[in-house]
């Protein structure tokens, strides 16, 4: 597996872009559309999840609603898995279950379809997804509605984390923790 370099992380990093005071003041959002929208820097990062996750033990993809459905679907593509989308509460059509967390003020809910992780295995391992980790609070539920669906969290994977707020701290106890870039 190729790890990046420090000059390769510098490079992604520059494609991402930082808006002050979005969506509210304090608030640093990182706005990973310039990314997305260079088609060699895309590239150049979906190279880098193939090659980590392609001698994995994965089975299903699964993306946390809704940037996380972007990365999660372009890898499940190329790794040939199945995708899964982590919706917010309210969202999916068929039978769901749902995990609720906390929020700054108040609670907040995501939910999967019951039989979202079918498979000839008993507990199929699932690759979680997401654009950033920032308290962990939305990756963390997500990881327990995996283990409540009865599949298993092989691993958290993020483009971005923000390590200065810890989340990655309890997501730990449940399972691996990987972002491809991080800010102290
Ligand atoms: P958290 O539950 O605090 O880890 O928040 C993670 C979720 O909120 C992810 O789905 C992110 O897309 C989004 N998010 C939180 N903070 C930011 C930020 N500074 N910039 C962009 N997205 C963010």
């Amino acid at each position: 597996m190729k790890t990046l370099s420090t000059e390769d992380k510098n490079y992604l990093m520059g494609k991402i872009r930082d808006i002050p005071d979005f969506p509210k003041p304090g608030i640093v959002f990182k706005d990973i559309t310039t990314l997305l929208r260079d088609p060699k820097a895309f590239g150049f990062l979906m190279d880098h999840l193939e090659d980590r996750y392609k001698e994995m033990e994965i089975d299903f993809i699964a993306g946390i609603d809704s940037r996380g459905f972007i990365f999660g679907a372009a890898l499940a593509d190329r790794l040939e898995k199945g995708f899964v989308p982590i919706r917010k509460q309210g969202k999916l059509p068929y039978t769901t279950i749902g995990e609720k967390y906390a929020l700054e003020y108040g609670f907040d809910e995501i939910e999967i379809h019951i039989d979202a992780f079918e498979s000839d295995k008993e507990r199929p391992n699932v690759l979680l997804i997401d654009d950033l980790i920032a308290t962990g609070g939305t990756a963390t539920a997500a990881a327990n509605l995996i283990e409540k669906s009865g599949a298993h969290c092989v691993e958290a994977c993020f483009i971005l984390g923000l390590n200065f707020l810890r989340g990655d701290r309890k997501l730990q106890k449940i399972t691996s923790v990987y972002s491809v870039l991080e800010v102290d």
